[in-house]
């Protein structure tokens, strides 16, 4: 349909955000709004493909229109934002699309698999030992009949043409601005891989993982950088205390930040990725974390699709 979309565009953009309790501490905050990419690019673009599933998808689209694909298949957990994305990708790009979720069905759907389902995206089921298979790359052995025509992205959309993707991030950061920290939330770790890369050398990028365990990271982002950028040379933190009890796990304090957020500065947040990320950051303000005269962005990575009602597409 519109390949127009993914043309190299206007930046998201940079927003200075007026917080007093950061001015307090002598700090700069700004916002990268990547939840307007898409949104900045064509309005009736859902907001499921915006944010860092758009960076990351982008690559992944005209590669599968390159190889004359019709559709494109990938998988993942019944909340996740990348099987929304994918499903709103093949519908606006005309693929076909299969997604793969883990566990049982149930009815009535999620508003995420609701959302997936009225963009064309057909959904097959497979237990969690079935499942673990395919993310051992194992397809061979899973029960489910795979057409070959299909176009396959792994869960969470991670891999080299995502990379490519989210280095054009840093990239336009890089025109941007000059901030000293960039602070963005994580789930695989391929969306702070290609923004470090992508970024000039000087500042330090600070991953909030919203996973359990999230020092694990430091591998995984290693592996997906691989050689170009040897270990060592990585100026990379993890702030692992912000999962709020894991992945897309929340409690009254993460809401009530939300909502105040909100009201504060008229900026959404999801509660899965970007909440947990912004609060992160506050709570470190307080305990003095950054320097004064510091400069800190923030990347809303967007992630709103899971916290709008389905009326609202
Ligand atoms: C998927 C997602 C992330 C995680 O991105 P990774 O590249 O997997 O680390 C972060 N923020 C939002 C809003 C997301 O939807």
């Amino acid at each position: 349909m519109s390949w127009d979309l993914l043309r190299d565009d206007e930046p998201s953009p940079l927003e200075e955000l007026h917080d007093s309790l950061a001015s307090s501490y002598g700090l700069r905050i700004l916002v990268k709004r990547d939840d307007l990419l898409a949104l900045y690019a064509r309005s009736e673009v859902f907001p499921a493909f915006c944010g860092n599933k758009w960076r990351k998808l982008k690559y992944n689209l005209l590669e599968a229109r390159k190889a004359g694909q019709s559709g494109l298949l990938t998988f993942g957990g019944a909340y996740s934002n990348h099987i929304a994305a994918v499903a709103a990708a093949g519908y606006i790009f005309g693929f076909r699309t299969i997604g793969i979720i883990r566990g049982e069905p149930h009815t009535p759907l999620n508003p995420t698999l609701a959302f997936a389902t009225t963009c064309g995206m057909e959904l097959r089921y497979l237990d969690r030992t079935e499942f673990k298979k395919l993310r051992e790359n194992k397809w061979q052995d899973i029960s489910l009949e795979i057409p070959d025509h299909y176009f396959s992205i792994p869960e969470g959309g991670t891999n080299d043409l995502a990379l490519k993707g989210c280095m054009e991030l840093g990239a336009e950061l890089n025109l941007q601005t000059d901030a000293n920290f960039f602070c963005v939330p994580c789930g695989t770790g391929g969306t702070i891989a290609g923004l470090h890369a992508g970024l000039k050398p000087m500042p330090v990028v600070i991953g909030f993982p919203a996973l359990k365990g999230g020092a694990f990271l430091y591998g995984e982002i290693q592996k997906i950088l691989g050689e170009q950028h040897p270990k060592g040379s990585l100026r990379l933190r993890l702030e692992t205390d912000y999962h709020f009890g894991g992945y897309a796990r929340g409690n009254p304090l993460l809401f009530q930040f939300i909502h105040h957020f909100h009201a504060q500065h008229g900026i959404l947040l999801d509660h899965v990725y970007t909440a947990k990320m912004f609060f992160g950051v506050f709570d470190l303000i307080k305990k003095g974390y950054f320097p004064k005269g510091a400069t800190i962005c923030l990347i809303h990575t967007g992630g709103l699709q899971g916290s709008m009602p389905i009326s609202s597409f």
